[in-house]
């Protein structure tokens, strides 16, 4: 007799618990110092909660309408029109509980039973599953460390007749790169020959430490139409557990996106969308956690530095990531991180999780950063501790 949970699908029974609840379960059952999963241990901006609590406790309740308070819409709006010159209206935006819903949506929304849908390795792991769970394939696309760099030959031979969509994490998570101006063009291009759909995961777009405004896929020529951009408050603010999120596509496209949202969350708390439209409002607020992030970043590449670590390229995002062959030590990344959890007590992520197939690395450990200094301090020590008796 087989379980009735062998009856479930096999996308979902064959798959992993995710490296991030993973690596951050040990690290609550350890006490460990967790550098895996990325989130702030500070709190969000004192207005963000002042903004949410005032919400509370004088607007409704009740379900707000289903594409996100007109409030919130206009609001997104105008940040992108404010922060990467990008002229959208309301009709443009849909807000959604959070980026990984907006990935659910875009991918529901794009992907039909045979699609096949171009990904980038090491690539977000909410992607491929849901590909799959949509009746698509993955394909996936290498870009190795240390650079992290595209490659157009590679995507050129990946993509077939049956190709619908590319999947662009930009800025990268896990390595913290940012294309560059031919990358976008160059990926603007392979989507206008093909006719594919762009579904841009720039979460990151604010958390930039080399000084350069984020360009969206979405900007260049031939995108507006087949791109559908997805951003989160939680990363702008350093607010993970708010899960607000939006899509923005050209109007047709985002009220076809708004049918997938519909029937996924169907509405994302009206308290926390109203704290975010008054926090988008003010430029003051992103700068300031980016000057924030900033050092701690500086402390943890300064600390890997003088430890004799190296690390791989990166511009942006809460991470870095050790290159362990780089560094001299001869254990593959799993291994690094689960050791390292337990007998050092920092927790971290393993990249070869955000990889599938053969030519995956193993040789590379992704930390967070956005930590109080005096944790990334007590990291590196434990870290430097820890080398010294392998
Ligand atoms: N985006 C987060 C990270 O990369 C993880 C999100 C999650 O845990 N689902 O750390």
């Amino acid at each position: 007799m087989t379980s009735p949970a062998d009856r479930l699908s096999p996308v979902y029974t064959g798959l992993p618990l995710t490296v991030f609840e993973h690596m951050s379960g040990l690290a609550r059952q350890l006490g460990a110092i967790n550098l895996g999963q990325g989130f702030p241990d500070d709190p969000p901006p004192q207005a963000l909660s002042d903004a949410a609590i005032r919400a509370f406790s004088t607007r409704s309740q009740q379900y707000p309408p289903m594409a996100g308070l007109p409030e919130l819409r206009d609001g997104v709006a105008a940040f992108y029109q404010r922060e990467q010159g990008l002229a959208l209206t309301r009709d443009n935006v849909i807000i959604t509980s959070g980026a990984t819903e907006a990935v659910a949506c875009a991918i529901l929304a794009v992907v039909s039973p045979g699609d096949e849908v171009l990904l980038f390795a090491p690539a977000y792991d909410a992607y491929a599953p849901m590909v799959r769970r949509a009746g698509g394939t993955p394909v996936f696309v290498p870009l190795q460390p240390p650079l992290w760099q595209y490659d157009e030959a590679r995507i050129r031979a990946a993509i077939t007749p049956r190709t619908r969509a590319m999947i662009v994490n930009d800025p990268l998570n896990p390595a913290g790169t940012v294309a560059s101006a031919d990358d976008l063009a160059m990926l603007a291009r392979l989507a206008c020959e093909h006719d594919l759909v762009a579904i841009c995961d720039e979460v990151w777009e604010m958390v930039r430490f080399d000084e350069q405004g984020h360009r969206s896929l979405l900007a260049e020529p031939g995108m507006e139409a087949r791109t559908i951009k997805i951003g989160s408050a939680g990363k702008i603010f350093g607010a993970t557990g708010w899960k607000v999120g939006w899509l923005i596509g050209a109007p047709e496209m985002a009220a076809v996106l708004a049918k997938a949202h519909q029937f996924l969350t169907f509405t994302t708390p009206p308290m926390l969308q109203w704290a975010v439209a008054e926090g988008l409002a003010d430029p003051a607020i992103p700068r300031a956690l980016i000057e924030r992030w900033s050092a701690s970043r500086l402390a943890l590449l300064n600390g890997l530095f003088e430890a004799d670590f190296a690390v791989t390229a990166s511009a942006a995002t809460w991470f870095a990531c050790i290159d362990l062959a780089a560094t001299g030590i001869a254990m593959d990344d799993a291994t690094f991180a689960d050791r390292l959890v337990r007998e050092a007590g920092v927790a971290t992520i393993p990249v070869s999780a955000l990889w599938e197939g053969a030519d995956t690395p193993t040789h590379v450990v992704r930390l967070c950063h956005c930590k109080p200094i005096a944790t990334i301090e007590d990291a590196l020590a434990r870290l430097t501790r820890w080398r010294r008796t392998l």
